[in-house]
């Protein structure tokens, strides 16, 4: 799960993390009055959405008086950006974060991330802050530095000197530096993150070490043991269909293709995917109904395939051991009564129940195309969608 920057950064100070002060703000004149409160001389005011890039898209404006805030408040308010993470359709702008402006000496990089290759936890530093870390992977990677982290015993102190001197923070500032790490490895540990990353963080005029941004990913699966951050979940930044899946506690994620794909068990919807890539066709979610679904919950997910209009064909895929064949048809013919079926469905059915699944979905009146394998049915989606 996602969250703002303002929100990030009121999580990182419960560790300690310095950030500028700064208040959300959701009208333009909340926007004015939080700057006035400030007090600053400079205000930074701040798009929030759950994507970076803002700098560029112009979300980010540096106002010099009050006059300035209201100005960049209206403009950026209710505003499309449209940033290398949004996609081209772009974010609306609803909240904005009204901030100290800071002095800004340097920025660096600092990211925590959960290390697949080496199944730790490893925080990387580079002196390229404010630029997006991929390019400085893709063209400079000599300058990423990286800490592998024992769960054991944590970021150490010498390995947290050891970065901030790698990405060449002033000598006098590298205790600094090393206590901000820590903090961050901390709060990322504490708070169960998938990502936490700081771009830029900044060394300032008056030598201090400040985190400017603040993009913190949890693990949905821990949420559970984290009241506070399940309260920070903003879903008008999410996709309606996965928050849909979401109250169904189906597992499912919206992909860019146009074949909706209806599969149970995580595995059997990777190898879906895969194989619809392998004939040419494009995927346009992954859904994995799990092992014990009622025929609500069938039902239910798939409606939301049917509800995604760029869904052009749909294919399902069952290999029934729990998860009863009977119970899939009837989930199908239940939501394909309701919304009507206007696109090719291809069915592929094996397992538990299978003849009676069969006979469901043959005496339901509707037009679907079986298939005799996984093979065949990703090929004759394909062809349909074509
Ligand atoms: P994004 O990564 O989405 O572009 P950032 O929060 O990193 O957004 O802001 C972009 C740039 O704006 C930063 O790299 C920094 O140069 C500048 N900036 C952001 N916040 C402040 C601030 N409080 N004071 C001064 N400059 C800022
Ligand atoms: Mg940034």
């Amino acid at each position: 799960m996602n969250i703002h920057e303002y929100q990030g950064k009121e999580v990182l100070k419960q560790y300690g993390v310095a950030v500028p002060q700064g208040k959300v703000a959701f009208t333009v004149d909340e926007a004015v009055a939080a700057a006035g409160e400030l007090g600053t001389s400079v205000v930074v005011v701040k798009a929030q959405i759950h994507a970076g890039g803002r700098g560029k898209a112009g979300g980010v404006k540096i106002a010099k008086n009050l006059d300035e805030v209201r100005a960049y408040a209206s403009e950026i308010l209710g505003k499309v950006l449209v940033t290398h993470q949004t996609g081209p359709e772009g974010k609306e702008v609803k909240r904005l974060l009204i901030e100290q402006g800071c002095d800004i000496k340097k920025e660096y990089y600092v990211g925590v991330v959960v290390d697949r290759a080496t199944g730790r936890v490893v925080m990387m530093g580079s002196e390229e802050g404010g630029t997006e870390i991929e390019e400085v992977a893709a063209h400079s990677p000599e300058k990423i530095f990286k800490e592998i982290v024992d769960p054991a015993i944590g970021l150490q102190p010498f390995q947290a000197r050891r970065l901030a001197y790698n990405i060449n923070i002033p000598t006098e500032l590298v205790n600094k530096a090393a206590k901000f790490m820590t903090q961050l490895y901390t709060a990322f540990v504490e708070k169960d993150c998938s990502i936490a990353e700081i771009n830029p963080l900044v060394v300032t005029g008056d030598g201090n070490v400040m985190a400017l941004d603040a993009k913190l990913n949890f693990d949905s699966n821990a949420l559970y043991r984290h009241k506070d951050i399940q309260a920070l979940r903003d879903l008008e930044e999410e996709d309606d269909k996965e928050i849909e899946a979401s109250k169904y506690d189906l597992s499912y994620i919206a992909l860019d293709g146009n074949i909706g794909c209806m599969v149970n068990g995580a595995g059997l919807a990777m190898a879906t995917m895969d194989i619809i890539k392998h004939y040419g066709g494009d995927p346009a979610n992954f859904l994995d109904v799990g092992g014990g679904a009622t025929k609500e919950k069938v039902t239910e997910a798939f409606k939301i395939i049917l509800s995604d209009t760029k869904v052009k064909g749909i294919f399902v895929n069952i290999f029934g051991g729990i998860m009863r064949c009977d119970v899939i048809a009837d989930g199908v013919v239940a939501a394909a009564r309701e919304l009507g079926l206007d696109r090719p469905l291809v069915v592929r059915l094996e397992g538990t129940n299978v003849d009676l699944g069969k006979k469901i979905l043959n005496e339901s009146g509707l037009n679907i195309v079986a298939a005799d394998s996984m093979a065949d049915g990703a090929q004759k989606i394909v062809a349909l969608v074509q």
